[in-house]
Order: structure tokens, then sequence, then C-alpha cells
């Protein structure tokens, strides 16, 4: 009821007029909002109707009286003040009216300025009361609103006693702990905190209590939830507050013989735990494999090597790298890559033994550290185990894919003292497996040092010599065995170094591959064979086939054949005179591709010639599906004949197979005459080797086949 704002309401109930109006008159006058009403009826109607603020009510009327009327304010619980105006009245009356919560009693005739008095005080009183319950209901609906607040904190709001027993705890206690507010109130703080923290967390809530610190403090703990459930990361804030005589919690300091007891918020950091963790692992591990990554490495490296110091001991860096992961990639898209690594990284955990440590250092890249090595060998049974478990194949969308591990190992202390030195020599032990065939394993050597800085300098010097023309093409003949003719010439690289002389392919190719020069050079290869050849045409020696080597990163590369059409035809030359050499190997890479690319060749009338064959995959099956042309025999087979009666029948196998599919055959290193002999018995049509001629630069070769013809 706001009075306030507006004028009381004043009812005035009096079946005599003159006294209705005199007294609506004079309580206008005052300032009162005056409504009249004639008798019982019609002031039920009107205190029904509206807010009312007092009733100025006689007592006797007909019909309807006083009494009644005041019984329905009682029944109704109307909120109104009720002052009784009455001529002549029984102490009866009376004394019901007031139990009935009438505030006063007026006698008729009346004394305005009793009445007037009379009517202020009862509507002062009603004032008050009005406010009182008021602030009540404000009082009521704040406490609720702080209940509410506490209540649906995120936090977890706790008291404790003096003791250190819970004497308040929100309901956030609920999801946080798993348990309800009353199982957690009078309990020790120290029932619910996990086991191994409570020595912190009895150290954190003393230097809260003490006297002398009011700062609040922060203390990360776990808390025990149901039983079962892991442990609540939570940071606790809380300060210490006093407690007065009554038991009223109070952060003044003002201690009237009352305790001390905690105020205090714990803040559930589960997920920044996690976050923490996760980040924590991240750093010392790859995402992909799961395995430690190089941080983690060096760490234990470090560590191993302490103690291998310390103690005595050996111990053996391995540096791992898979062989042409690059293609495989490529090849089926990175997410068989990733799932080829990770099948990897499992099967390599295998072949060790607990506290050695693998880990993923690069993207095709691993460390393995075996920090208590008793012999050098140990580290070669371990690198043979690593190269059998990997070789296996691994299925993927229907194809085996097969890989291989280049290994390179140092030991301490033979090979190295120092982490970076060890893992340096480790490298170049594996970088020596890779340039020698890959696929297999290499102890570090003091030659692999002087090694390196040399390849470093041929990389540095091969960019000159491709600028400044200081590579040449070599050629050695290949003959037709039974008229001794020459029916074809290899191209082969050679680099007039100017301070080194004459090196061979073996001395450059192999940093080429790897530095990707080799595409620049094959192109070089291309061309100067071409112009070679128009000179041979020239000099008519048109018939006779060149066949020039291509590495594998050439045959890969995109449009590698219309590179080659195109620059024919720059030569004015006719396809049929070129013959391209590529390793079973290198075919095997991408089988699909290798396809696309010997097709597309093959189509245009260039020959395809497998070199090296017999040492690679010797996988047969596919020399059906392919247009290849000739079959070129390693020379180590043939260096074998004679001597070796299990080679020769390889030998002849191989030959029956070639005739078979009607492919050309060509056995290379012919370096005697009982070998040519052999061959010639055989079957074998074509051969190439010192038996015949060494490879010839070119001022010596039209001398040579002139001489020949
Ligand atoms: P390859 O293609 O198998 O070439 C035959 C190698 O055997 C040549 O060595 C040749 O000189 C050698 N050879 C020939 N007859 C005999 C013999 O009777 N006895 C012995 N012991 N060796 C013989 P070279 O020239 O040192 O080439 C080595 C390898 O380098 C080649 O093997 C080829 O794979 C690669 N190569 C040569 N030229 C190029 C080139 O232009 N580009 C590329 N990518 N690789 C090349
Ligand atoms: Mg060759
Ligand atoms: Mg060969």
């Amino acid at each position: 009821m706001q009075q306030s704002l507006f004028s009381p309401a004043i009812l005035v109930v009096d079946d005599e007029q003159r006294l209705r109006d005199s007294l609506s008159e004079l309580l206008r006058m005052s300032g009162y909002e005056v409504s009249c009403a004639a008798n019982g009826r019609e002031a039920i109607t009107q205190i029904g109707g509206r807010g009312i603020d007092l009733v100025l009510l006689d007592i006797n009327m007909p019909d309807i009286s006083g009494q009644e009327v005041l019984d329905f304010i009682v029944a109704r619980q109307i909120d109104t003040s009720v002052v009784i105006l009455s001529g002549e009245s029984t102490f009866v009356q009376a004394t019901q009216a007031l139990r009935k919560g009438v505030e006063d009693f007026l006698t008729k005739p009346y004394d305005p300025e009793k009445l007037l008095a009379t009517v202020a005080n009862v509507l002062k009183k009603r004032q008050r009361k009005n406010d009182f319950l008021l602030i009540q209901k404000r009082l009521q609906g704040s406490e609720e609103l702080h209940r509410f607040i506490v209540n649906s904190a995120p936090d977890l709001i706790f008291m404790l006693d003096e003791q250190g027993c819970f004497a308040f705890v929100n309901e956030r206690v609920e999801s946080l702990l798993g348990c309800s507010a009353e199982d957690i109130l009078g309990k020790h703080y120290s029932e619910i905190v996990y086991e191994k923290d409570r020595e912190k967390a009895r150290y954190g809530f003393n230097l809260i209590r003490h006297p002398g610190l009011r700062a609040s403090r922060r203390i990360e703990l776990r808390l025990l939830g149901r039983s079962g459930d892991e442990p609540r990361y939570v940071e606790v804030r809380a300060i210490s507050v006093e407690l007065n005589p009554k038991g009223v919690y109070t952060t003044e300091h003002r201690r009237q013989g009352g305790g001390v007891g905690t105020y205090g918020v714990a803040r559930d950091i589960g997920d920044r735990k996690q976050s923490e963790e996760l980040r924590r692992y991240q750093m010392y591990h790859d995402v992909l494999t799961s395995l430690p990554n190089r941080t983690l490495f060096n760490d234990r490296l470090e560590i191993a090597l302490g103690h291998a110091k310390r103690s005595g001991s050996k111990l053996a860096v391995m540096s791992l790298d898979i062989d042409r992961f690059k293609k495989i990639n490529d090849t089926f898209g990175h997410l068989a890559g990733d799932e080829l690594l990770q099948s990897v990284a499992l099967k390599l955990k295998k072949c060790l033994r607990e506290g050695d440590t693998l880990a993923r250092v690069g993207g095709d890249e691993f460390s393995l550290l075996l920090p208590s090595l008793s012999q050098n060998e140990d580290a070669a049974t371990i690198g043979r185990k690593i190269l059998e478990v990997s070789s296996r194949p691994v299925c993927h969308q229907n194809k085996e894919l097969r890989i291989t591990f280049s290994i390179g190992v140092a030991v301490y202390p033979d090979h190295g003292e120092t982490k970076d030195t060890l893992l340096r020599n480790a490298d170049l032990a594996m970088y020596r497996v890779k340039q020698t065939g890959r696929n297999g394993f290499h102890y570090f050597s003091e030659e692999m040092r002087q090694n390196s800085s040399h390849s470093l300098d041929i990389e540095n010097s091969l960019h000159r010599a491709i600028r400044e023309n200081e590579l040449r093409l070599y050629y050695q003949p290949q003959i037709d065995m039974d008229t001794e003719k020459v029916i074809g010439l290899e191209a082969l690289i050679r680099w007039e170094h100017p301070l080194r002389g004459l090196l061979l392919p073996a001395d450059f190719i192999p940093i080429a591959e790897e530095t990707k020069l080799i595409c620049d050079i094959g192109d070089w290869v291309l061309r100067q064979a071409c112009k070679d050849a128009v000179v041979l045409k020239n000099q008519g020696y048109g018939d006779i086939k060149i066949a020039i080597n291509v590495s594998p990163q050439q045959f890969e590369m995109e449009g590698f054949d219309r590179t080659v059409f195109q620059t024919i035809k720059q030569h004015g030359l006719d396809t049929r005179f070129l013959e391209i050499e590529i390793t079973e190997n290198s075919i095997m890479r991408d089988m699909n591709k290798s396809m696309e690319t010997i097709t597309a060749l093959a189509g245009e009338g260039v020959t395809i010639a497998v070199d090296d064959f017999g040492i690679g995959y010797s996988s047969l099956g596919y020399l059906h599906t392919l247009p290849l042309t000739t079959l070129k025999l390693d020379r180590s087979f043939v260096k074998n004949i004679v001597h070796d009666a299990e080679q020769n029948t390889i030998v002849t196998a191989v030959l029956a197979m070639a005739k078979g599919l009607r492919i050309n055959f060509i056995a290379e290193g012919v370096e005697v005459q009982a070998q040519h002999d052999y061959l010639l018995a055989a079957g074998c049509p074509f051969a190439q080797g010192f038996h015949y001629s060494r490879p010839l630069e070119f001022s010596k070769l039209i001398p040579f086949l002139s001489a020949e013809g």
C-alpha cells in the first residue's frame, strides 16, 4: 500500500446524512480523500472494491450494522484501519470491536480536533506498519537473492568454523563432488581433500588463519568426490574471518571472545589442469605417433650420457630415416602417410627394450637411444631387427606398401662424447646408408666425417659445373653378340672437375639426387645426347640407339615424357634413336605413375630399358604389363659367370624369360672372353662391357665406330 504519494483515502460510514456531510467536509479540508457510505451495504461494497486506508464506522445502523461491516473486513482480511464512531455504545460492543482489530473508539457528537488527531494518529501507525512490512519483504527478497547468488555460483563457496569443519557450503558441491551440502556440513575439510594434497591444504589453511596475515591465498588442491571418481582439481582462495561471540561471521578484525573461521571459494580448474597437462605432453611428444619428440629425446640422451660417463658404460644413438617416404606421401596422400608413420612407430616400439627411447624427430625421421649397451654389436642386433620388422609389407587400400629404413649408429664413447657429436655422427652414418642403396644399417666411421665436408663441397660446385659446362657425356658401346657390331651406346655422365680431374657418377650423382640437382643434370644429359645424336646421324651412324640413364626423381617429374619428346623434336631427331634406362626399383616406386609414363614414352617410339635388372625387387610379374623393350642384366651376375655355376643358371633362366616375353636382353659388365663365350653360347643377344669397350669420350667415339665398321 503506497500511501506517501497520494493522500490517504477515508471512508465515512453513517446513516445520518448531516453527520456524513460534516465529517467529510472536515476531513477533506484536512487534505484527505473522502468517500461516504449511507449504510452497511454501501460500506461493504466500497471497502471490498478499492483500497481504503481508514474507515470511520458508525456502529448503530439499521439493516447491516457496523459490527457486521467489521466482520466482513476481518473475514476478507481486508487491509484497512477502522475507527468506530458511535452514539452510545456498550462496553461489550466496544471490546468486541477492539478485538476485531479496531484502532480507536470515538463517541458522538465528536470533537473535531480530537477526531482529526485520532485519524492522523491511526494513519501514522498504519504508515509505520506498512513501512515495516515493506522492509520485511525487501529483506526476505534480498536474502533469497543472496541465497540464489551463492548457490548458483560456478564456484564452491564455503565457510569453515574455528576447528576447520564445514559450517556452510553452497549447492555447487553437488555438481562438483557429487554429494549434498548436508553430507559435508560438520565434516573436517581434510576429509574431502585428496590424501596426497592434505599436507599442502593444512599448510595453506594454517597460513590463512595466521593472525597477522589478512591477505587471501591461493592453494591448488585435489578434492575427493564420490568414491571411485577421479579427484577434482580446484584452486582454493580463502581468507580468515572473525567469529563474533554470537557465532556470526564478519571480516572485520574485532575479536570479542569469538573465534577465527575461514571463508573460501574453490574453483574447478579441471579443464585448465587438463589443458596444462596436454600442453606439457605436446611439448615433449609427437602428437601423431605419441612418441617422444626431439626435445624429450635430447633430454633423455643428456641424462643417459651423464650416467654412461659416471659408470663408464656405453650407449648408442641411432638415426633412422624411412626410405623414400615423400614418395609414399605424394602417391597415397598425407593421410595414408600418417597412418603409415603410426604403424611404423608401433612396429619399431616392439623391437625395443624398456628404457630405450624412440623419438620422432622429423617427418620420416626417428631417433633411437639405447642407453645401456654392453658391446657395440648390440646396436647392430637391434638395427637388423628393425630392418627386418619394418620391411614386412603393410596393406593400404589393397596395395602392399613396403617400407625400408636407412639407419646410422653412433656409439658413446667410440664415435663421440657429446650429445651433438653423437647425433651428428649417427646422421652421417645414416646418409652413408642412403648413398649406398638405402635399406641398411651402418656404424659411424671417421672417414664419413671427412666425406661429409666433401659432399658439401660437391653440392656447391655442382651448381657451377652445370653453369660452366663441366659435365661430359661418355658413351659405352653395346654390341650385337653374333655380329659384334655396335647397335647402341649408353651415355654415361662424367664431371671434368677443374681441381679433382674426371669424376665418376658415384662421386656426385647421389648428392645430386639428394639436392634435387639431378633434374637439371638429367635435362642437360638429354639435350647433350640429342646434340651428339645429330652429329652421329650426320656422320652416317643414325641407326645407333643412344641410351640415357634417368634418375627416379627425373622420371617421376610431371611432364617428363613431354620434355623428352620436345627435346628430341627440337633437334630434328626421330624418337626411335632414344632409349631410356630406369632401374627396377624406380619403376616399382609408383607402379601407376610408371605405367603412365612408360606407356606414353613407348607410344611415341621411345624405348625403355630396365637397368641393373636382377638386384631390385625382382618382381617379374609386372613385365607383362609394361611396354618394356630391354632388360639389362646387372653386372654382378655376369661377374660370376664361369666361377659360379648357380649364378649361371640364373643368367640362363632370365635369358629364357626375356626371350619368352620377346624383350631385348643386354648383359652388362662383360669384361673377359670367357664371359662373352658363355653368354654367346647361352643365346644372349647383346652385351656391353670393358671387353668390348670402356665408356668413350665423344671425340673418340667416331674413330672407334669407324674402325669397327
Ligand atoms: P649403369 O647405368 O649400370 O652403367 C653402367 C656402369 O657400369 C657404368 O659405370 C660403366 O662405366 C660401368 N661398366 C660398363 N662396363 C663395365 C665392365 O665391364 N666392368 C665394370 N666393372 N664396369 C663396367 P659409371 O659410368 O660409373 O656409371 C655408374 C652409374 O651411374 C650408372 O650405372 C648409372 O646408374 C649412373 N649414371 C651414369 N650416367 C648417368 C646419367 O647421365 N644420369 C643418371 N641419372 N645416372 C647416371
Ligand atoms: Mg645404365
Ligand atoms: Mg646398369
